[in-house]
């Protein structure tokens, strides 16, 4: 069965929501693992996670909570997912990436960065009869299409599965890594990119997920053995309702296919931690039959569900933190 943890962050209201509702807060903590919500006609509710995330959470904790041991799986061989979920201005972004990817502000570094440089330092450790080599690649799932944003002209990347590599991306553009700053070079580039593809196609990174993937092959040179670990980290498309999102001109094409994928993955999720392993609805979406191989199976999954903390935004990130409590349930 796999191993699930799942989290909550409430980003600082911003100055905006600081106006709204004399800035009126839904949420009052009470432990590291526990909180009381208050939405708009509805009782005072208690949940309970995994850990809760206050607006002062550092990301260095926030990293060193959920990212570590996924980390570390990876470098034992285990897959691991970490994805970030939650409405539009939830905080997806700043967790993953920082306030941007390059963020020179050691404190305010995101998880990405983290990433990279937490399995260099392994691997920088690891013995020197170990050849270790790690692979990035990058993608962007917009309306069932899945986009290489390491090269903007392969636009509709297929999913395929085979023994040796599992499930892969047919032709997806993967760049061997030797350090750090080239692997954050390189994901800036990919995020840049993914920015002029949505300029051309008219719409913003809400509406899309992001898939970073970081292969990890070690293969002893002394003795006979190898292996391999996956890490995908996933900056998911906003999970608004369309209603609210109207505005800004998400379309309901778009808010259907968000919504199906989203709910996917909260699918497969719960399918795998009440153990209906029989059938795992992995080919409901592109995001989940991606996913596949980092979620099932022996793997590790991490979920941060990103919420605001204003009662502005109480129903969304009600049903944010609802989402979460759907995928622990055991
Ligand atoms: P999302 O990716 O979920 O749409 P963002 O990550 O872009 O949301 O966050 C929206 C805004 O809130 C950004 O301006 C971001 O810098 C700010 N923000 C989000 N989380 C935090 C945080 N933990 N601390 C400070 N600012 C944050
Ligand atoms: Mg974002």
């Amino acid at each position: 069965m796999s191993n699930i943890t799942v989290c909550v962050r409430f980003r600082p209201l911003s100055p905006k929501e600081k106006e709204a509702d004399g800035g009126a807060i839904c949420v009052q903590g009470l432990d590291s693992e526990s909180f009381f919500f208050k939405a708009e006609k509805e009782e005072e509710l208690a949940f309970c996670f995994d850990k809760v995330f206050y607006q002062d959470a550092e990301q260095a904790d926030v990293f060193r909570y959920l990212a570590m041991p996924v980390v570390q799986d990876t470098l034992n061989g285990i897959n691991g997912t970490i994805v970030t979920y939650g409405q539009t201005g939830a905080g997806k972004t700043y967790s993953m990436e920082g306030p941007s990817i390059s963020e020179s502000d050691g404190q305010k570094k995101g998880l990405l960065p983290r990433v990279v440089d937490n399995l260099f330092e392994h691997i920088k450790c690891s013995e020197e009869t170990t050849k270790c080599t790690v692979k990035i690649s990058m993608v962007e799932i917009y309306m069932e299409k899945v986009r290489d944003l390491f090269d903007l002209s392969k636009d509709n990347l297929q999913i395929k599965e085979n023994r040796t590599q599992g499930i892969f991306l047919s032709g997806v553009t993967e760049v061997t890594i030797l350090d750090p700053e080239e692997a954050l070079r390189c994901l800036s580039r990919g995020i840049s990119n993914r920015a002029v593809g949505e300029t051309q196609m008219n719409m913003t990174s809400s509406r899309s997920h992001c898939v970073y993937t970081f292969l990890v092959q070690q293969e002893s040179l002394k003795d006979d053995w190898s292996r391999t670990g996956k890490l995908v980290l996933v900056d998911l498309a906003g999970s608004e309702k369309v209603e609210k999102s109207g505005a800004e001109g998400r379309n309901l094409d778009e808010a259907k296919t968000i919504n199906k994928s989203l709910s996917a993955l909260g699918n497969v999720i719960n399918a795998l931690t009440t153990g209906k392993v029989n059938h795992i609805p992995y080919r409901d979406s592109k995001l989940t039959r991606i996913l596949q191989d980092a979620l099932g199976g022996n793997s590790r999954t991490a979920l941060l569900c990103c919420c605001s903390p204003s009662s502005s935004n109480a129903s969304e990130s009600l049903s944010t933190i609802r989402f979460g409590t759907r995928t622990k349930r055991i």
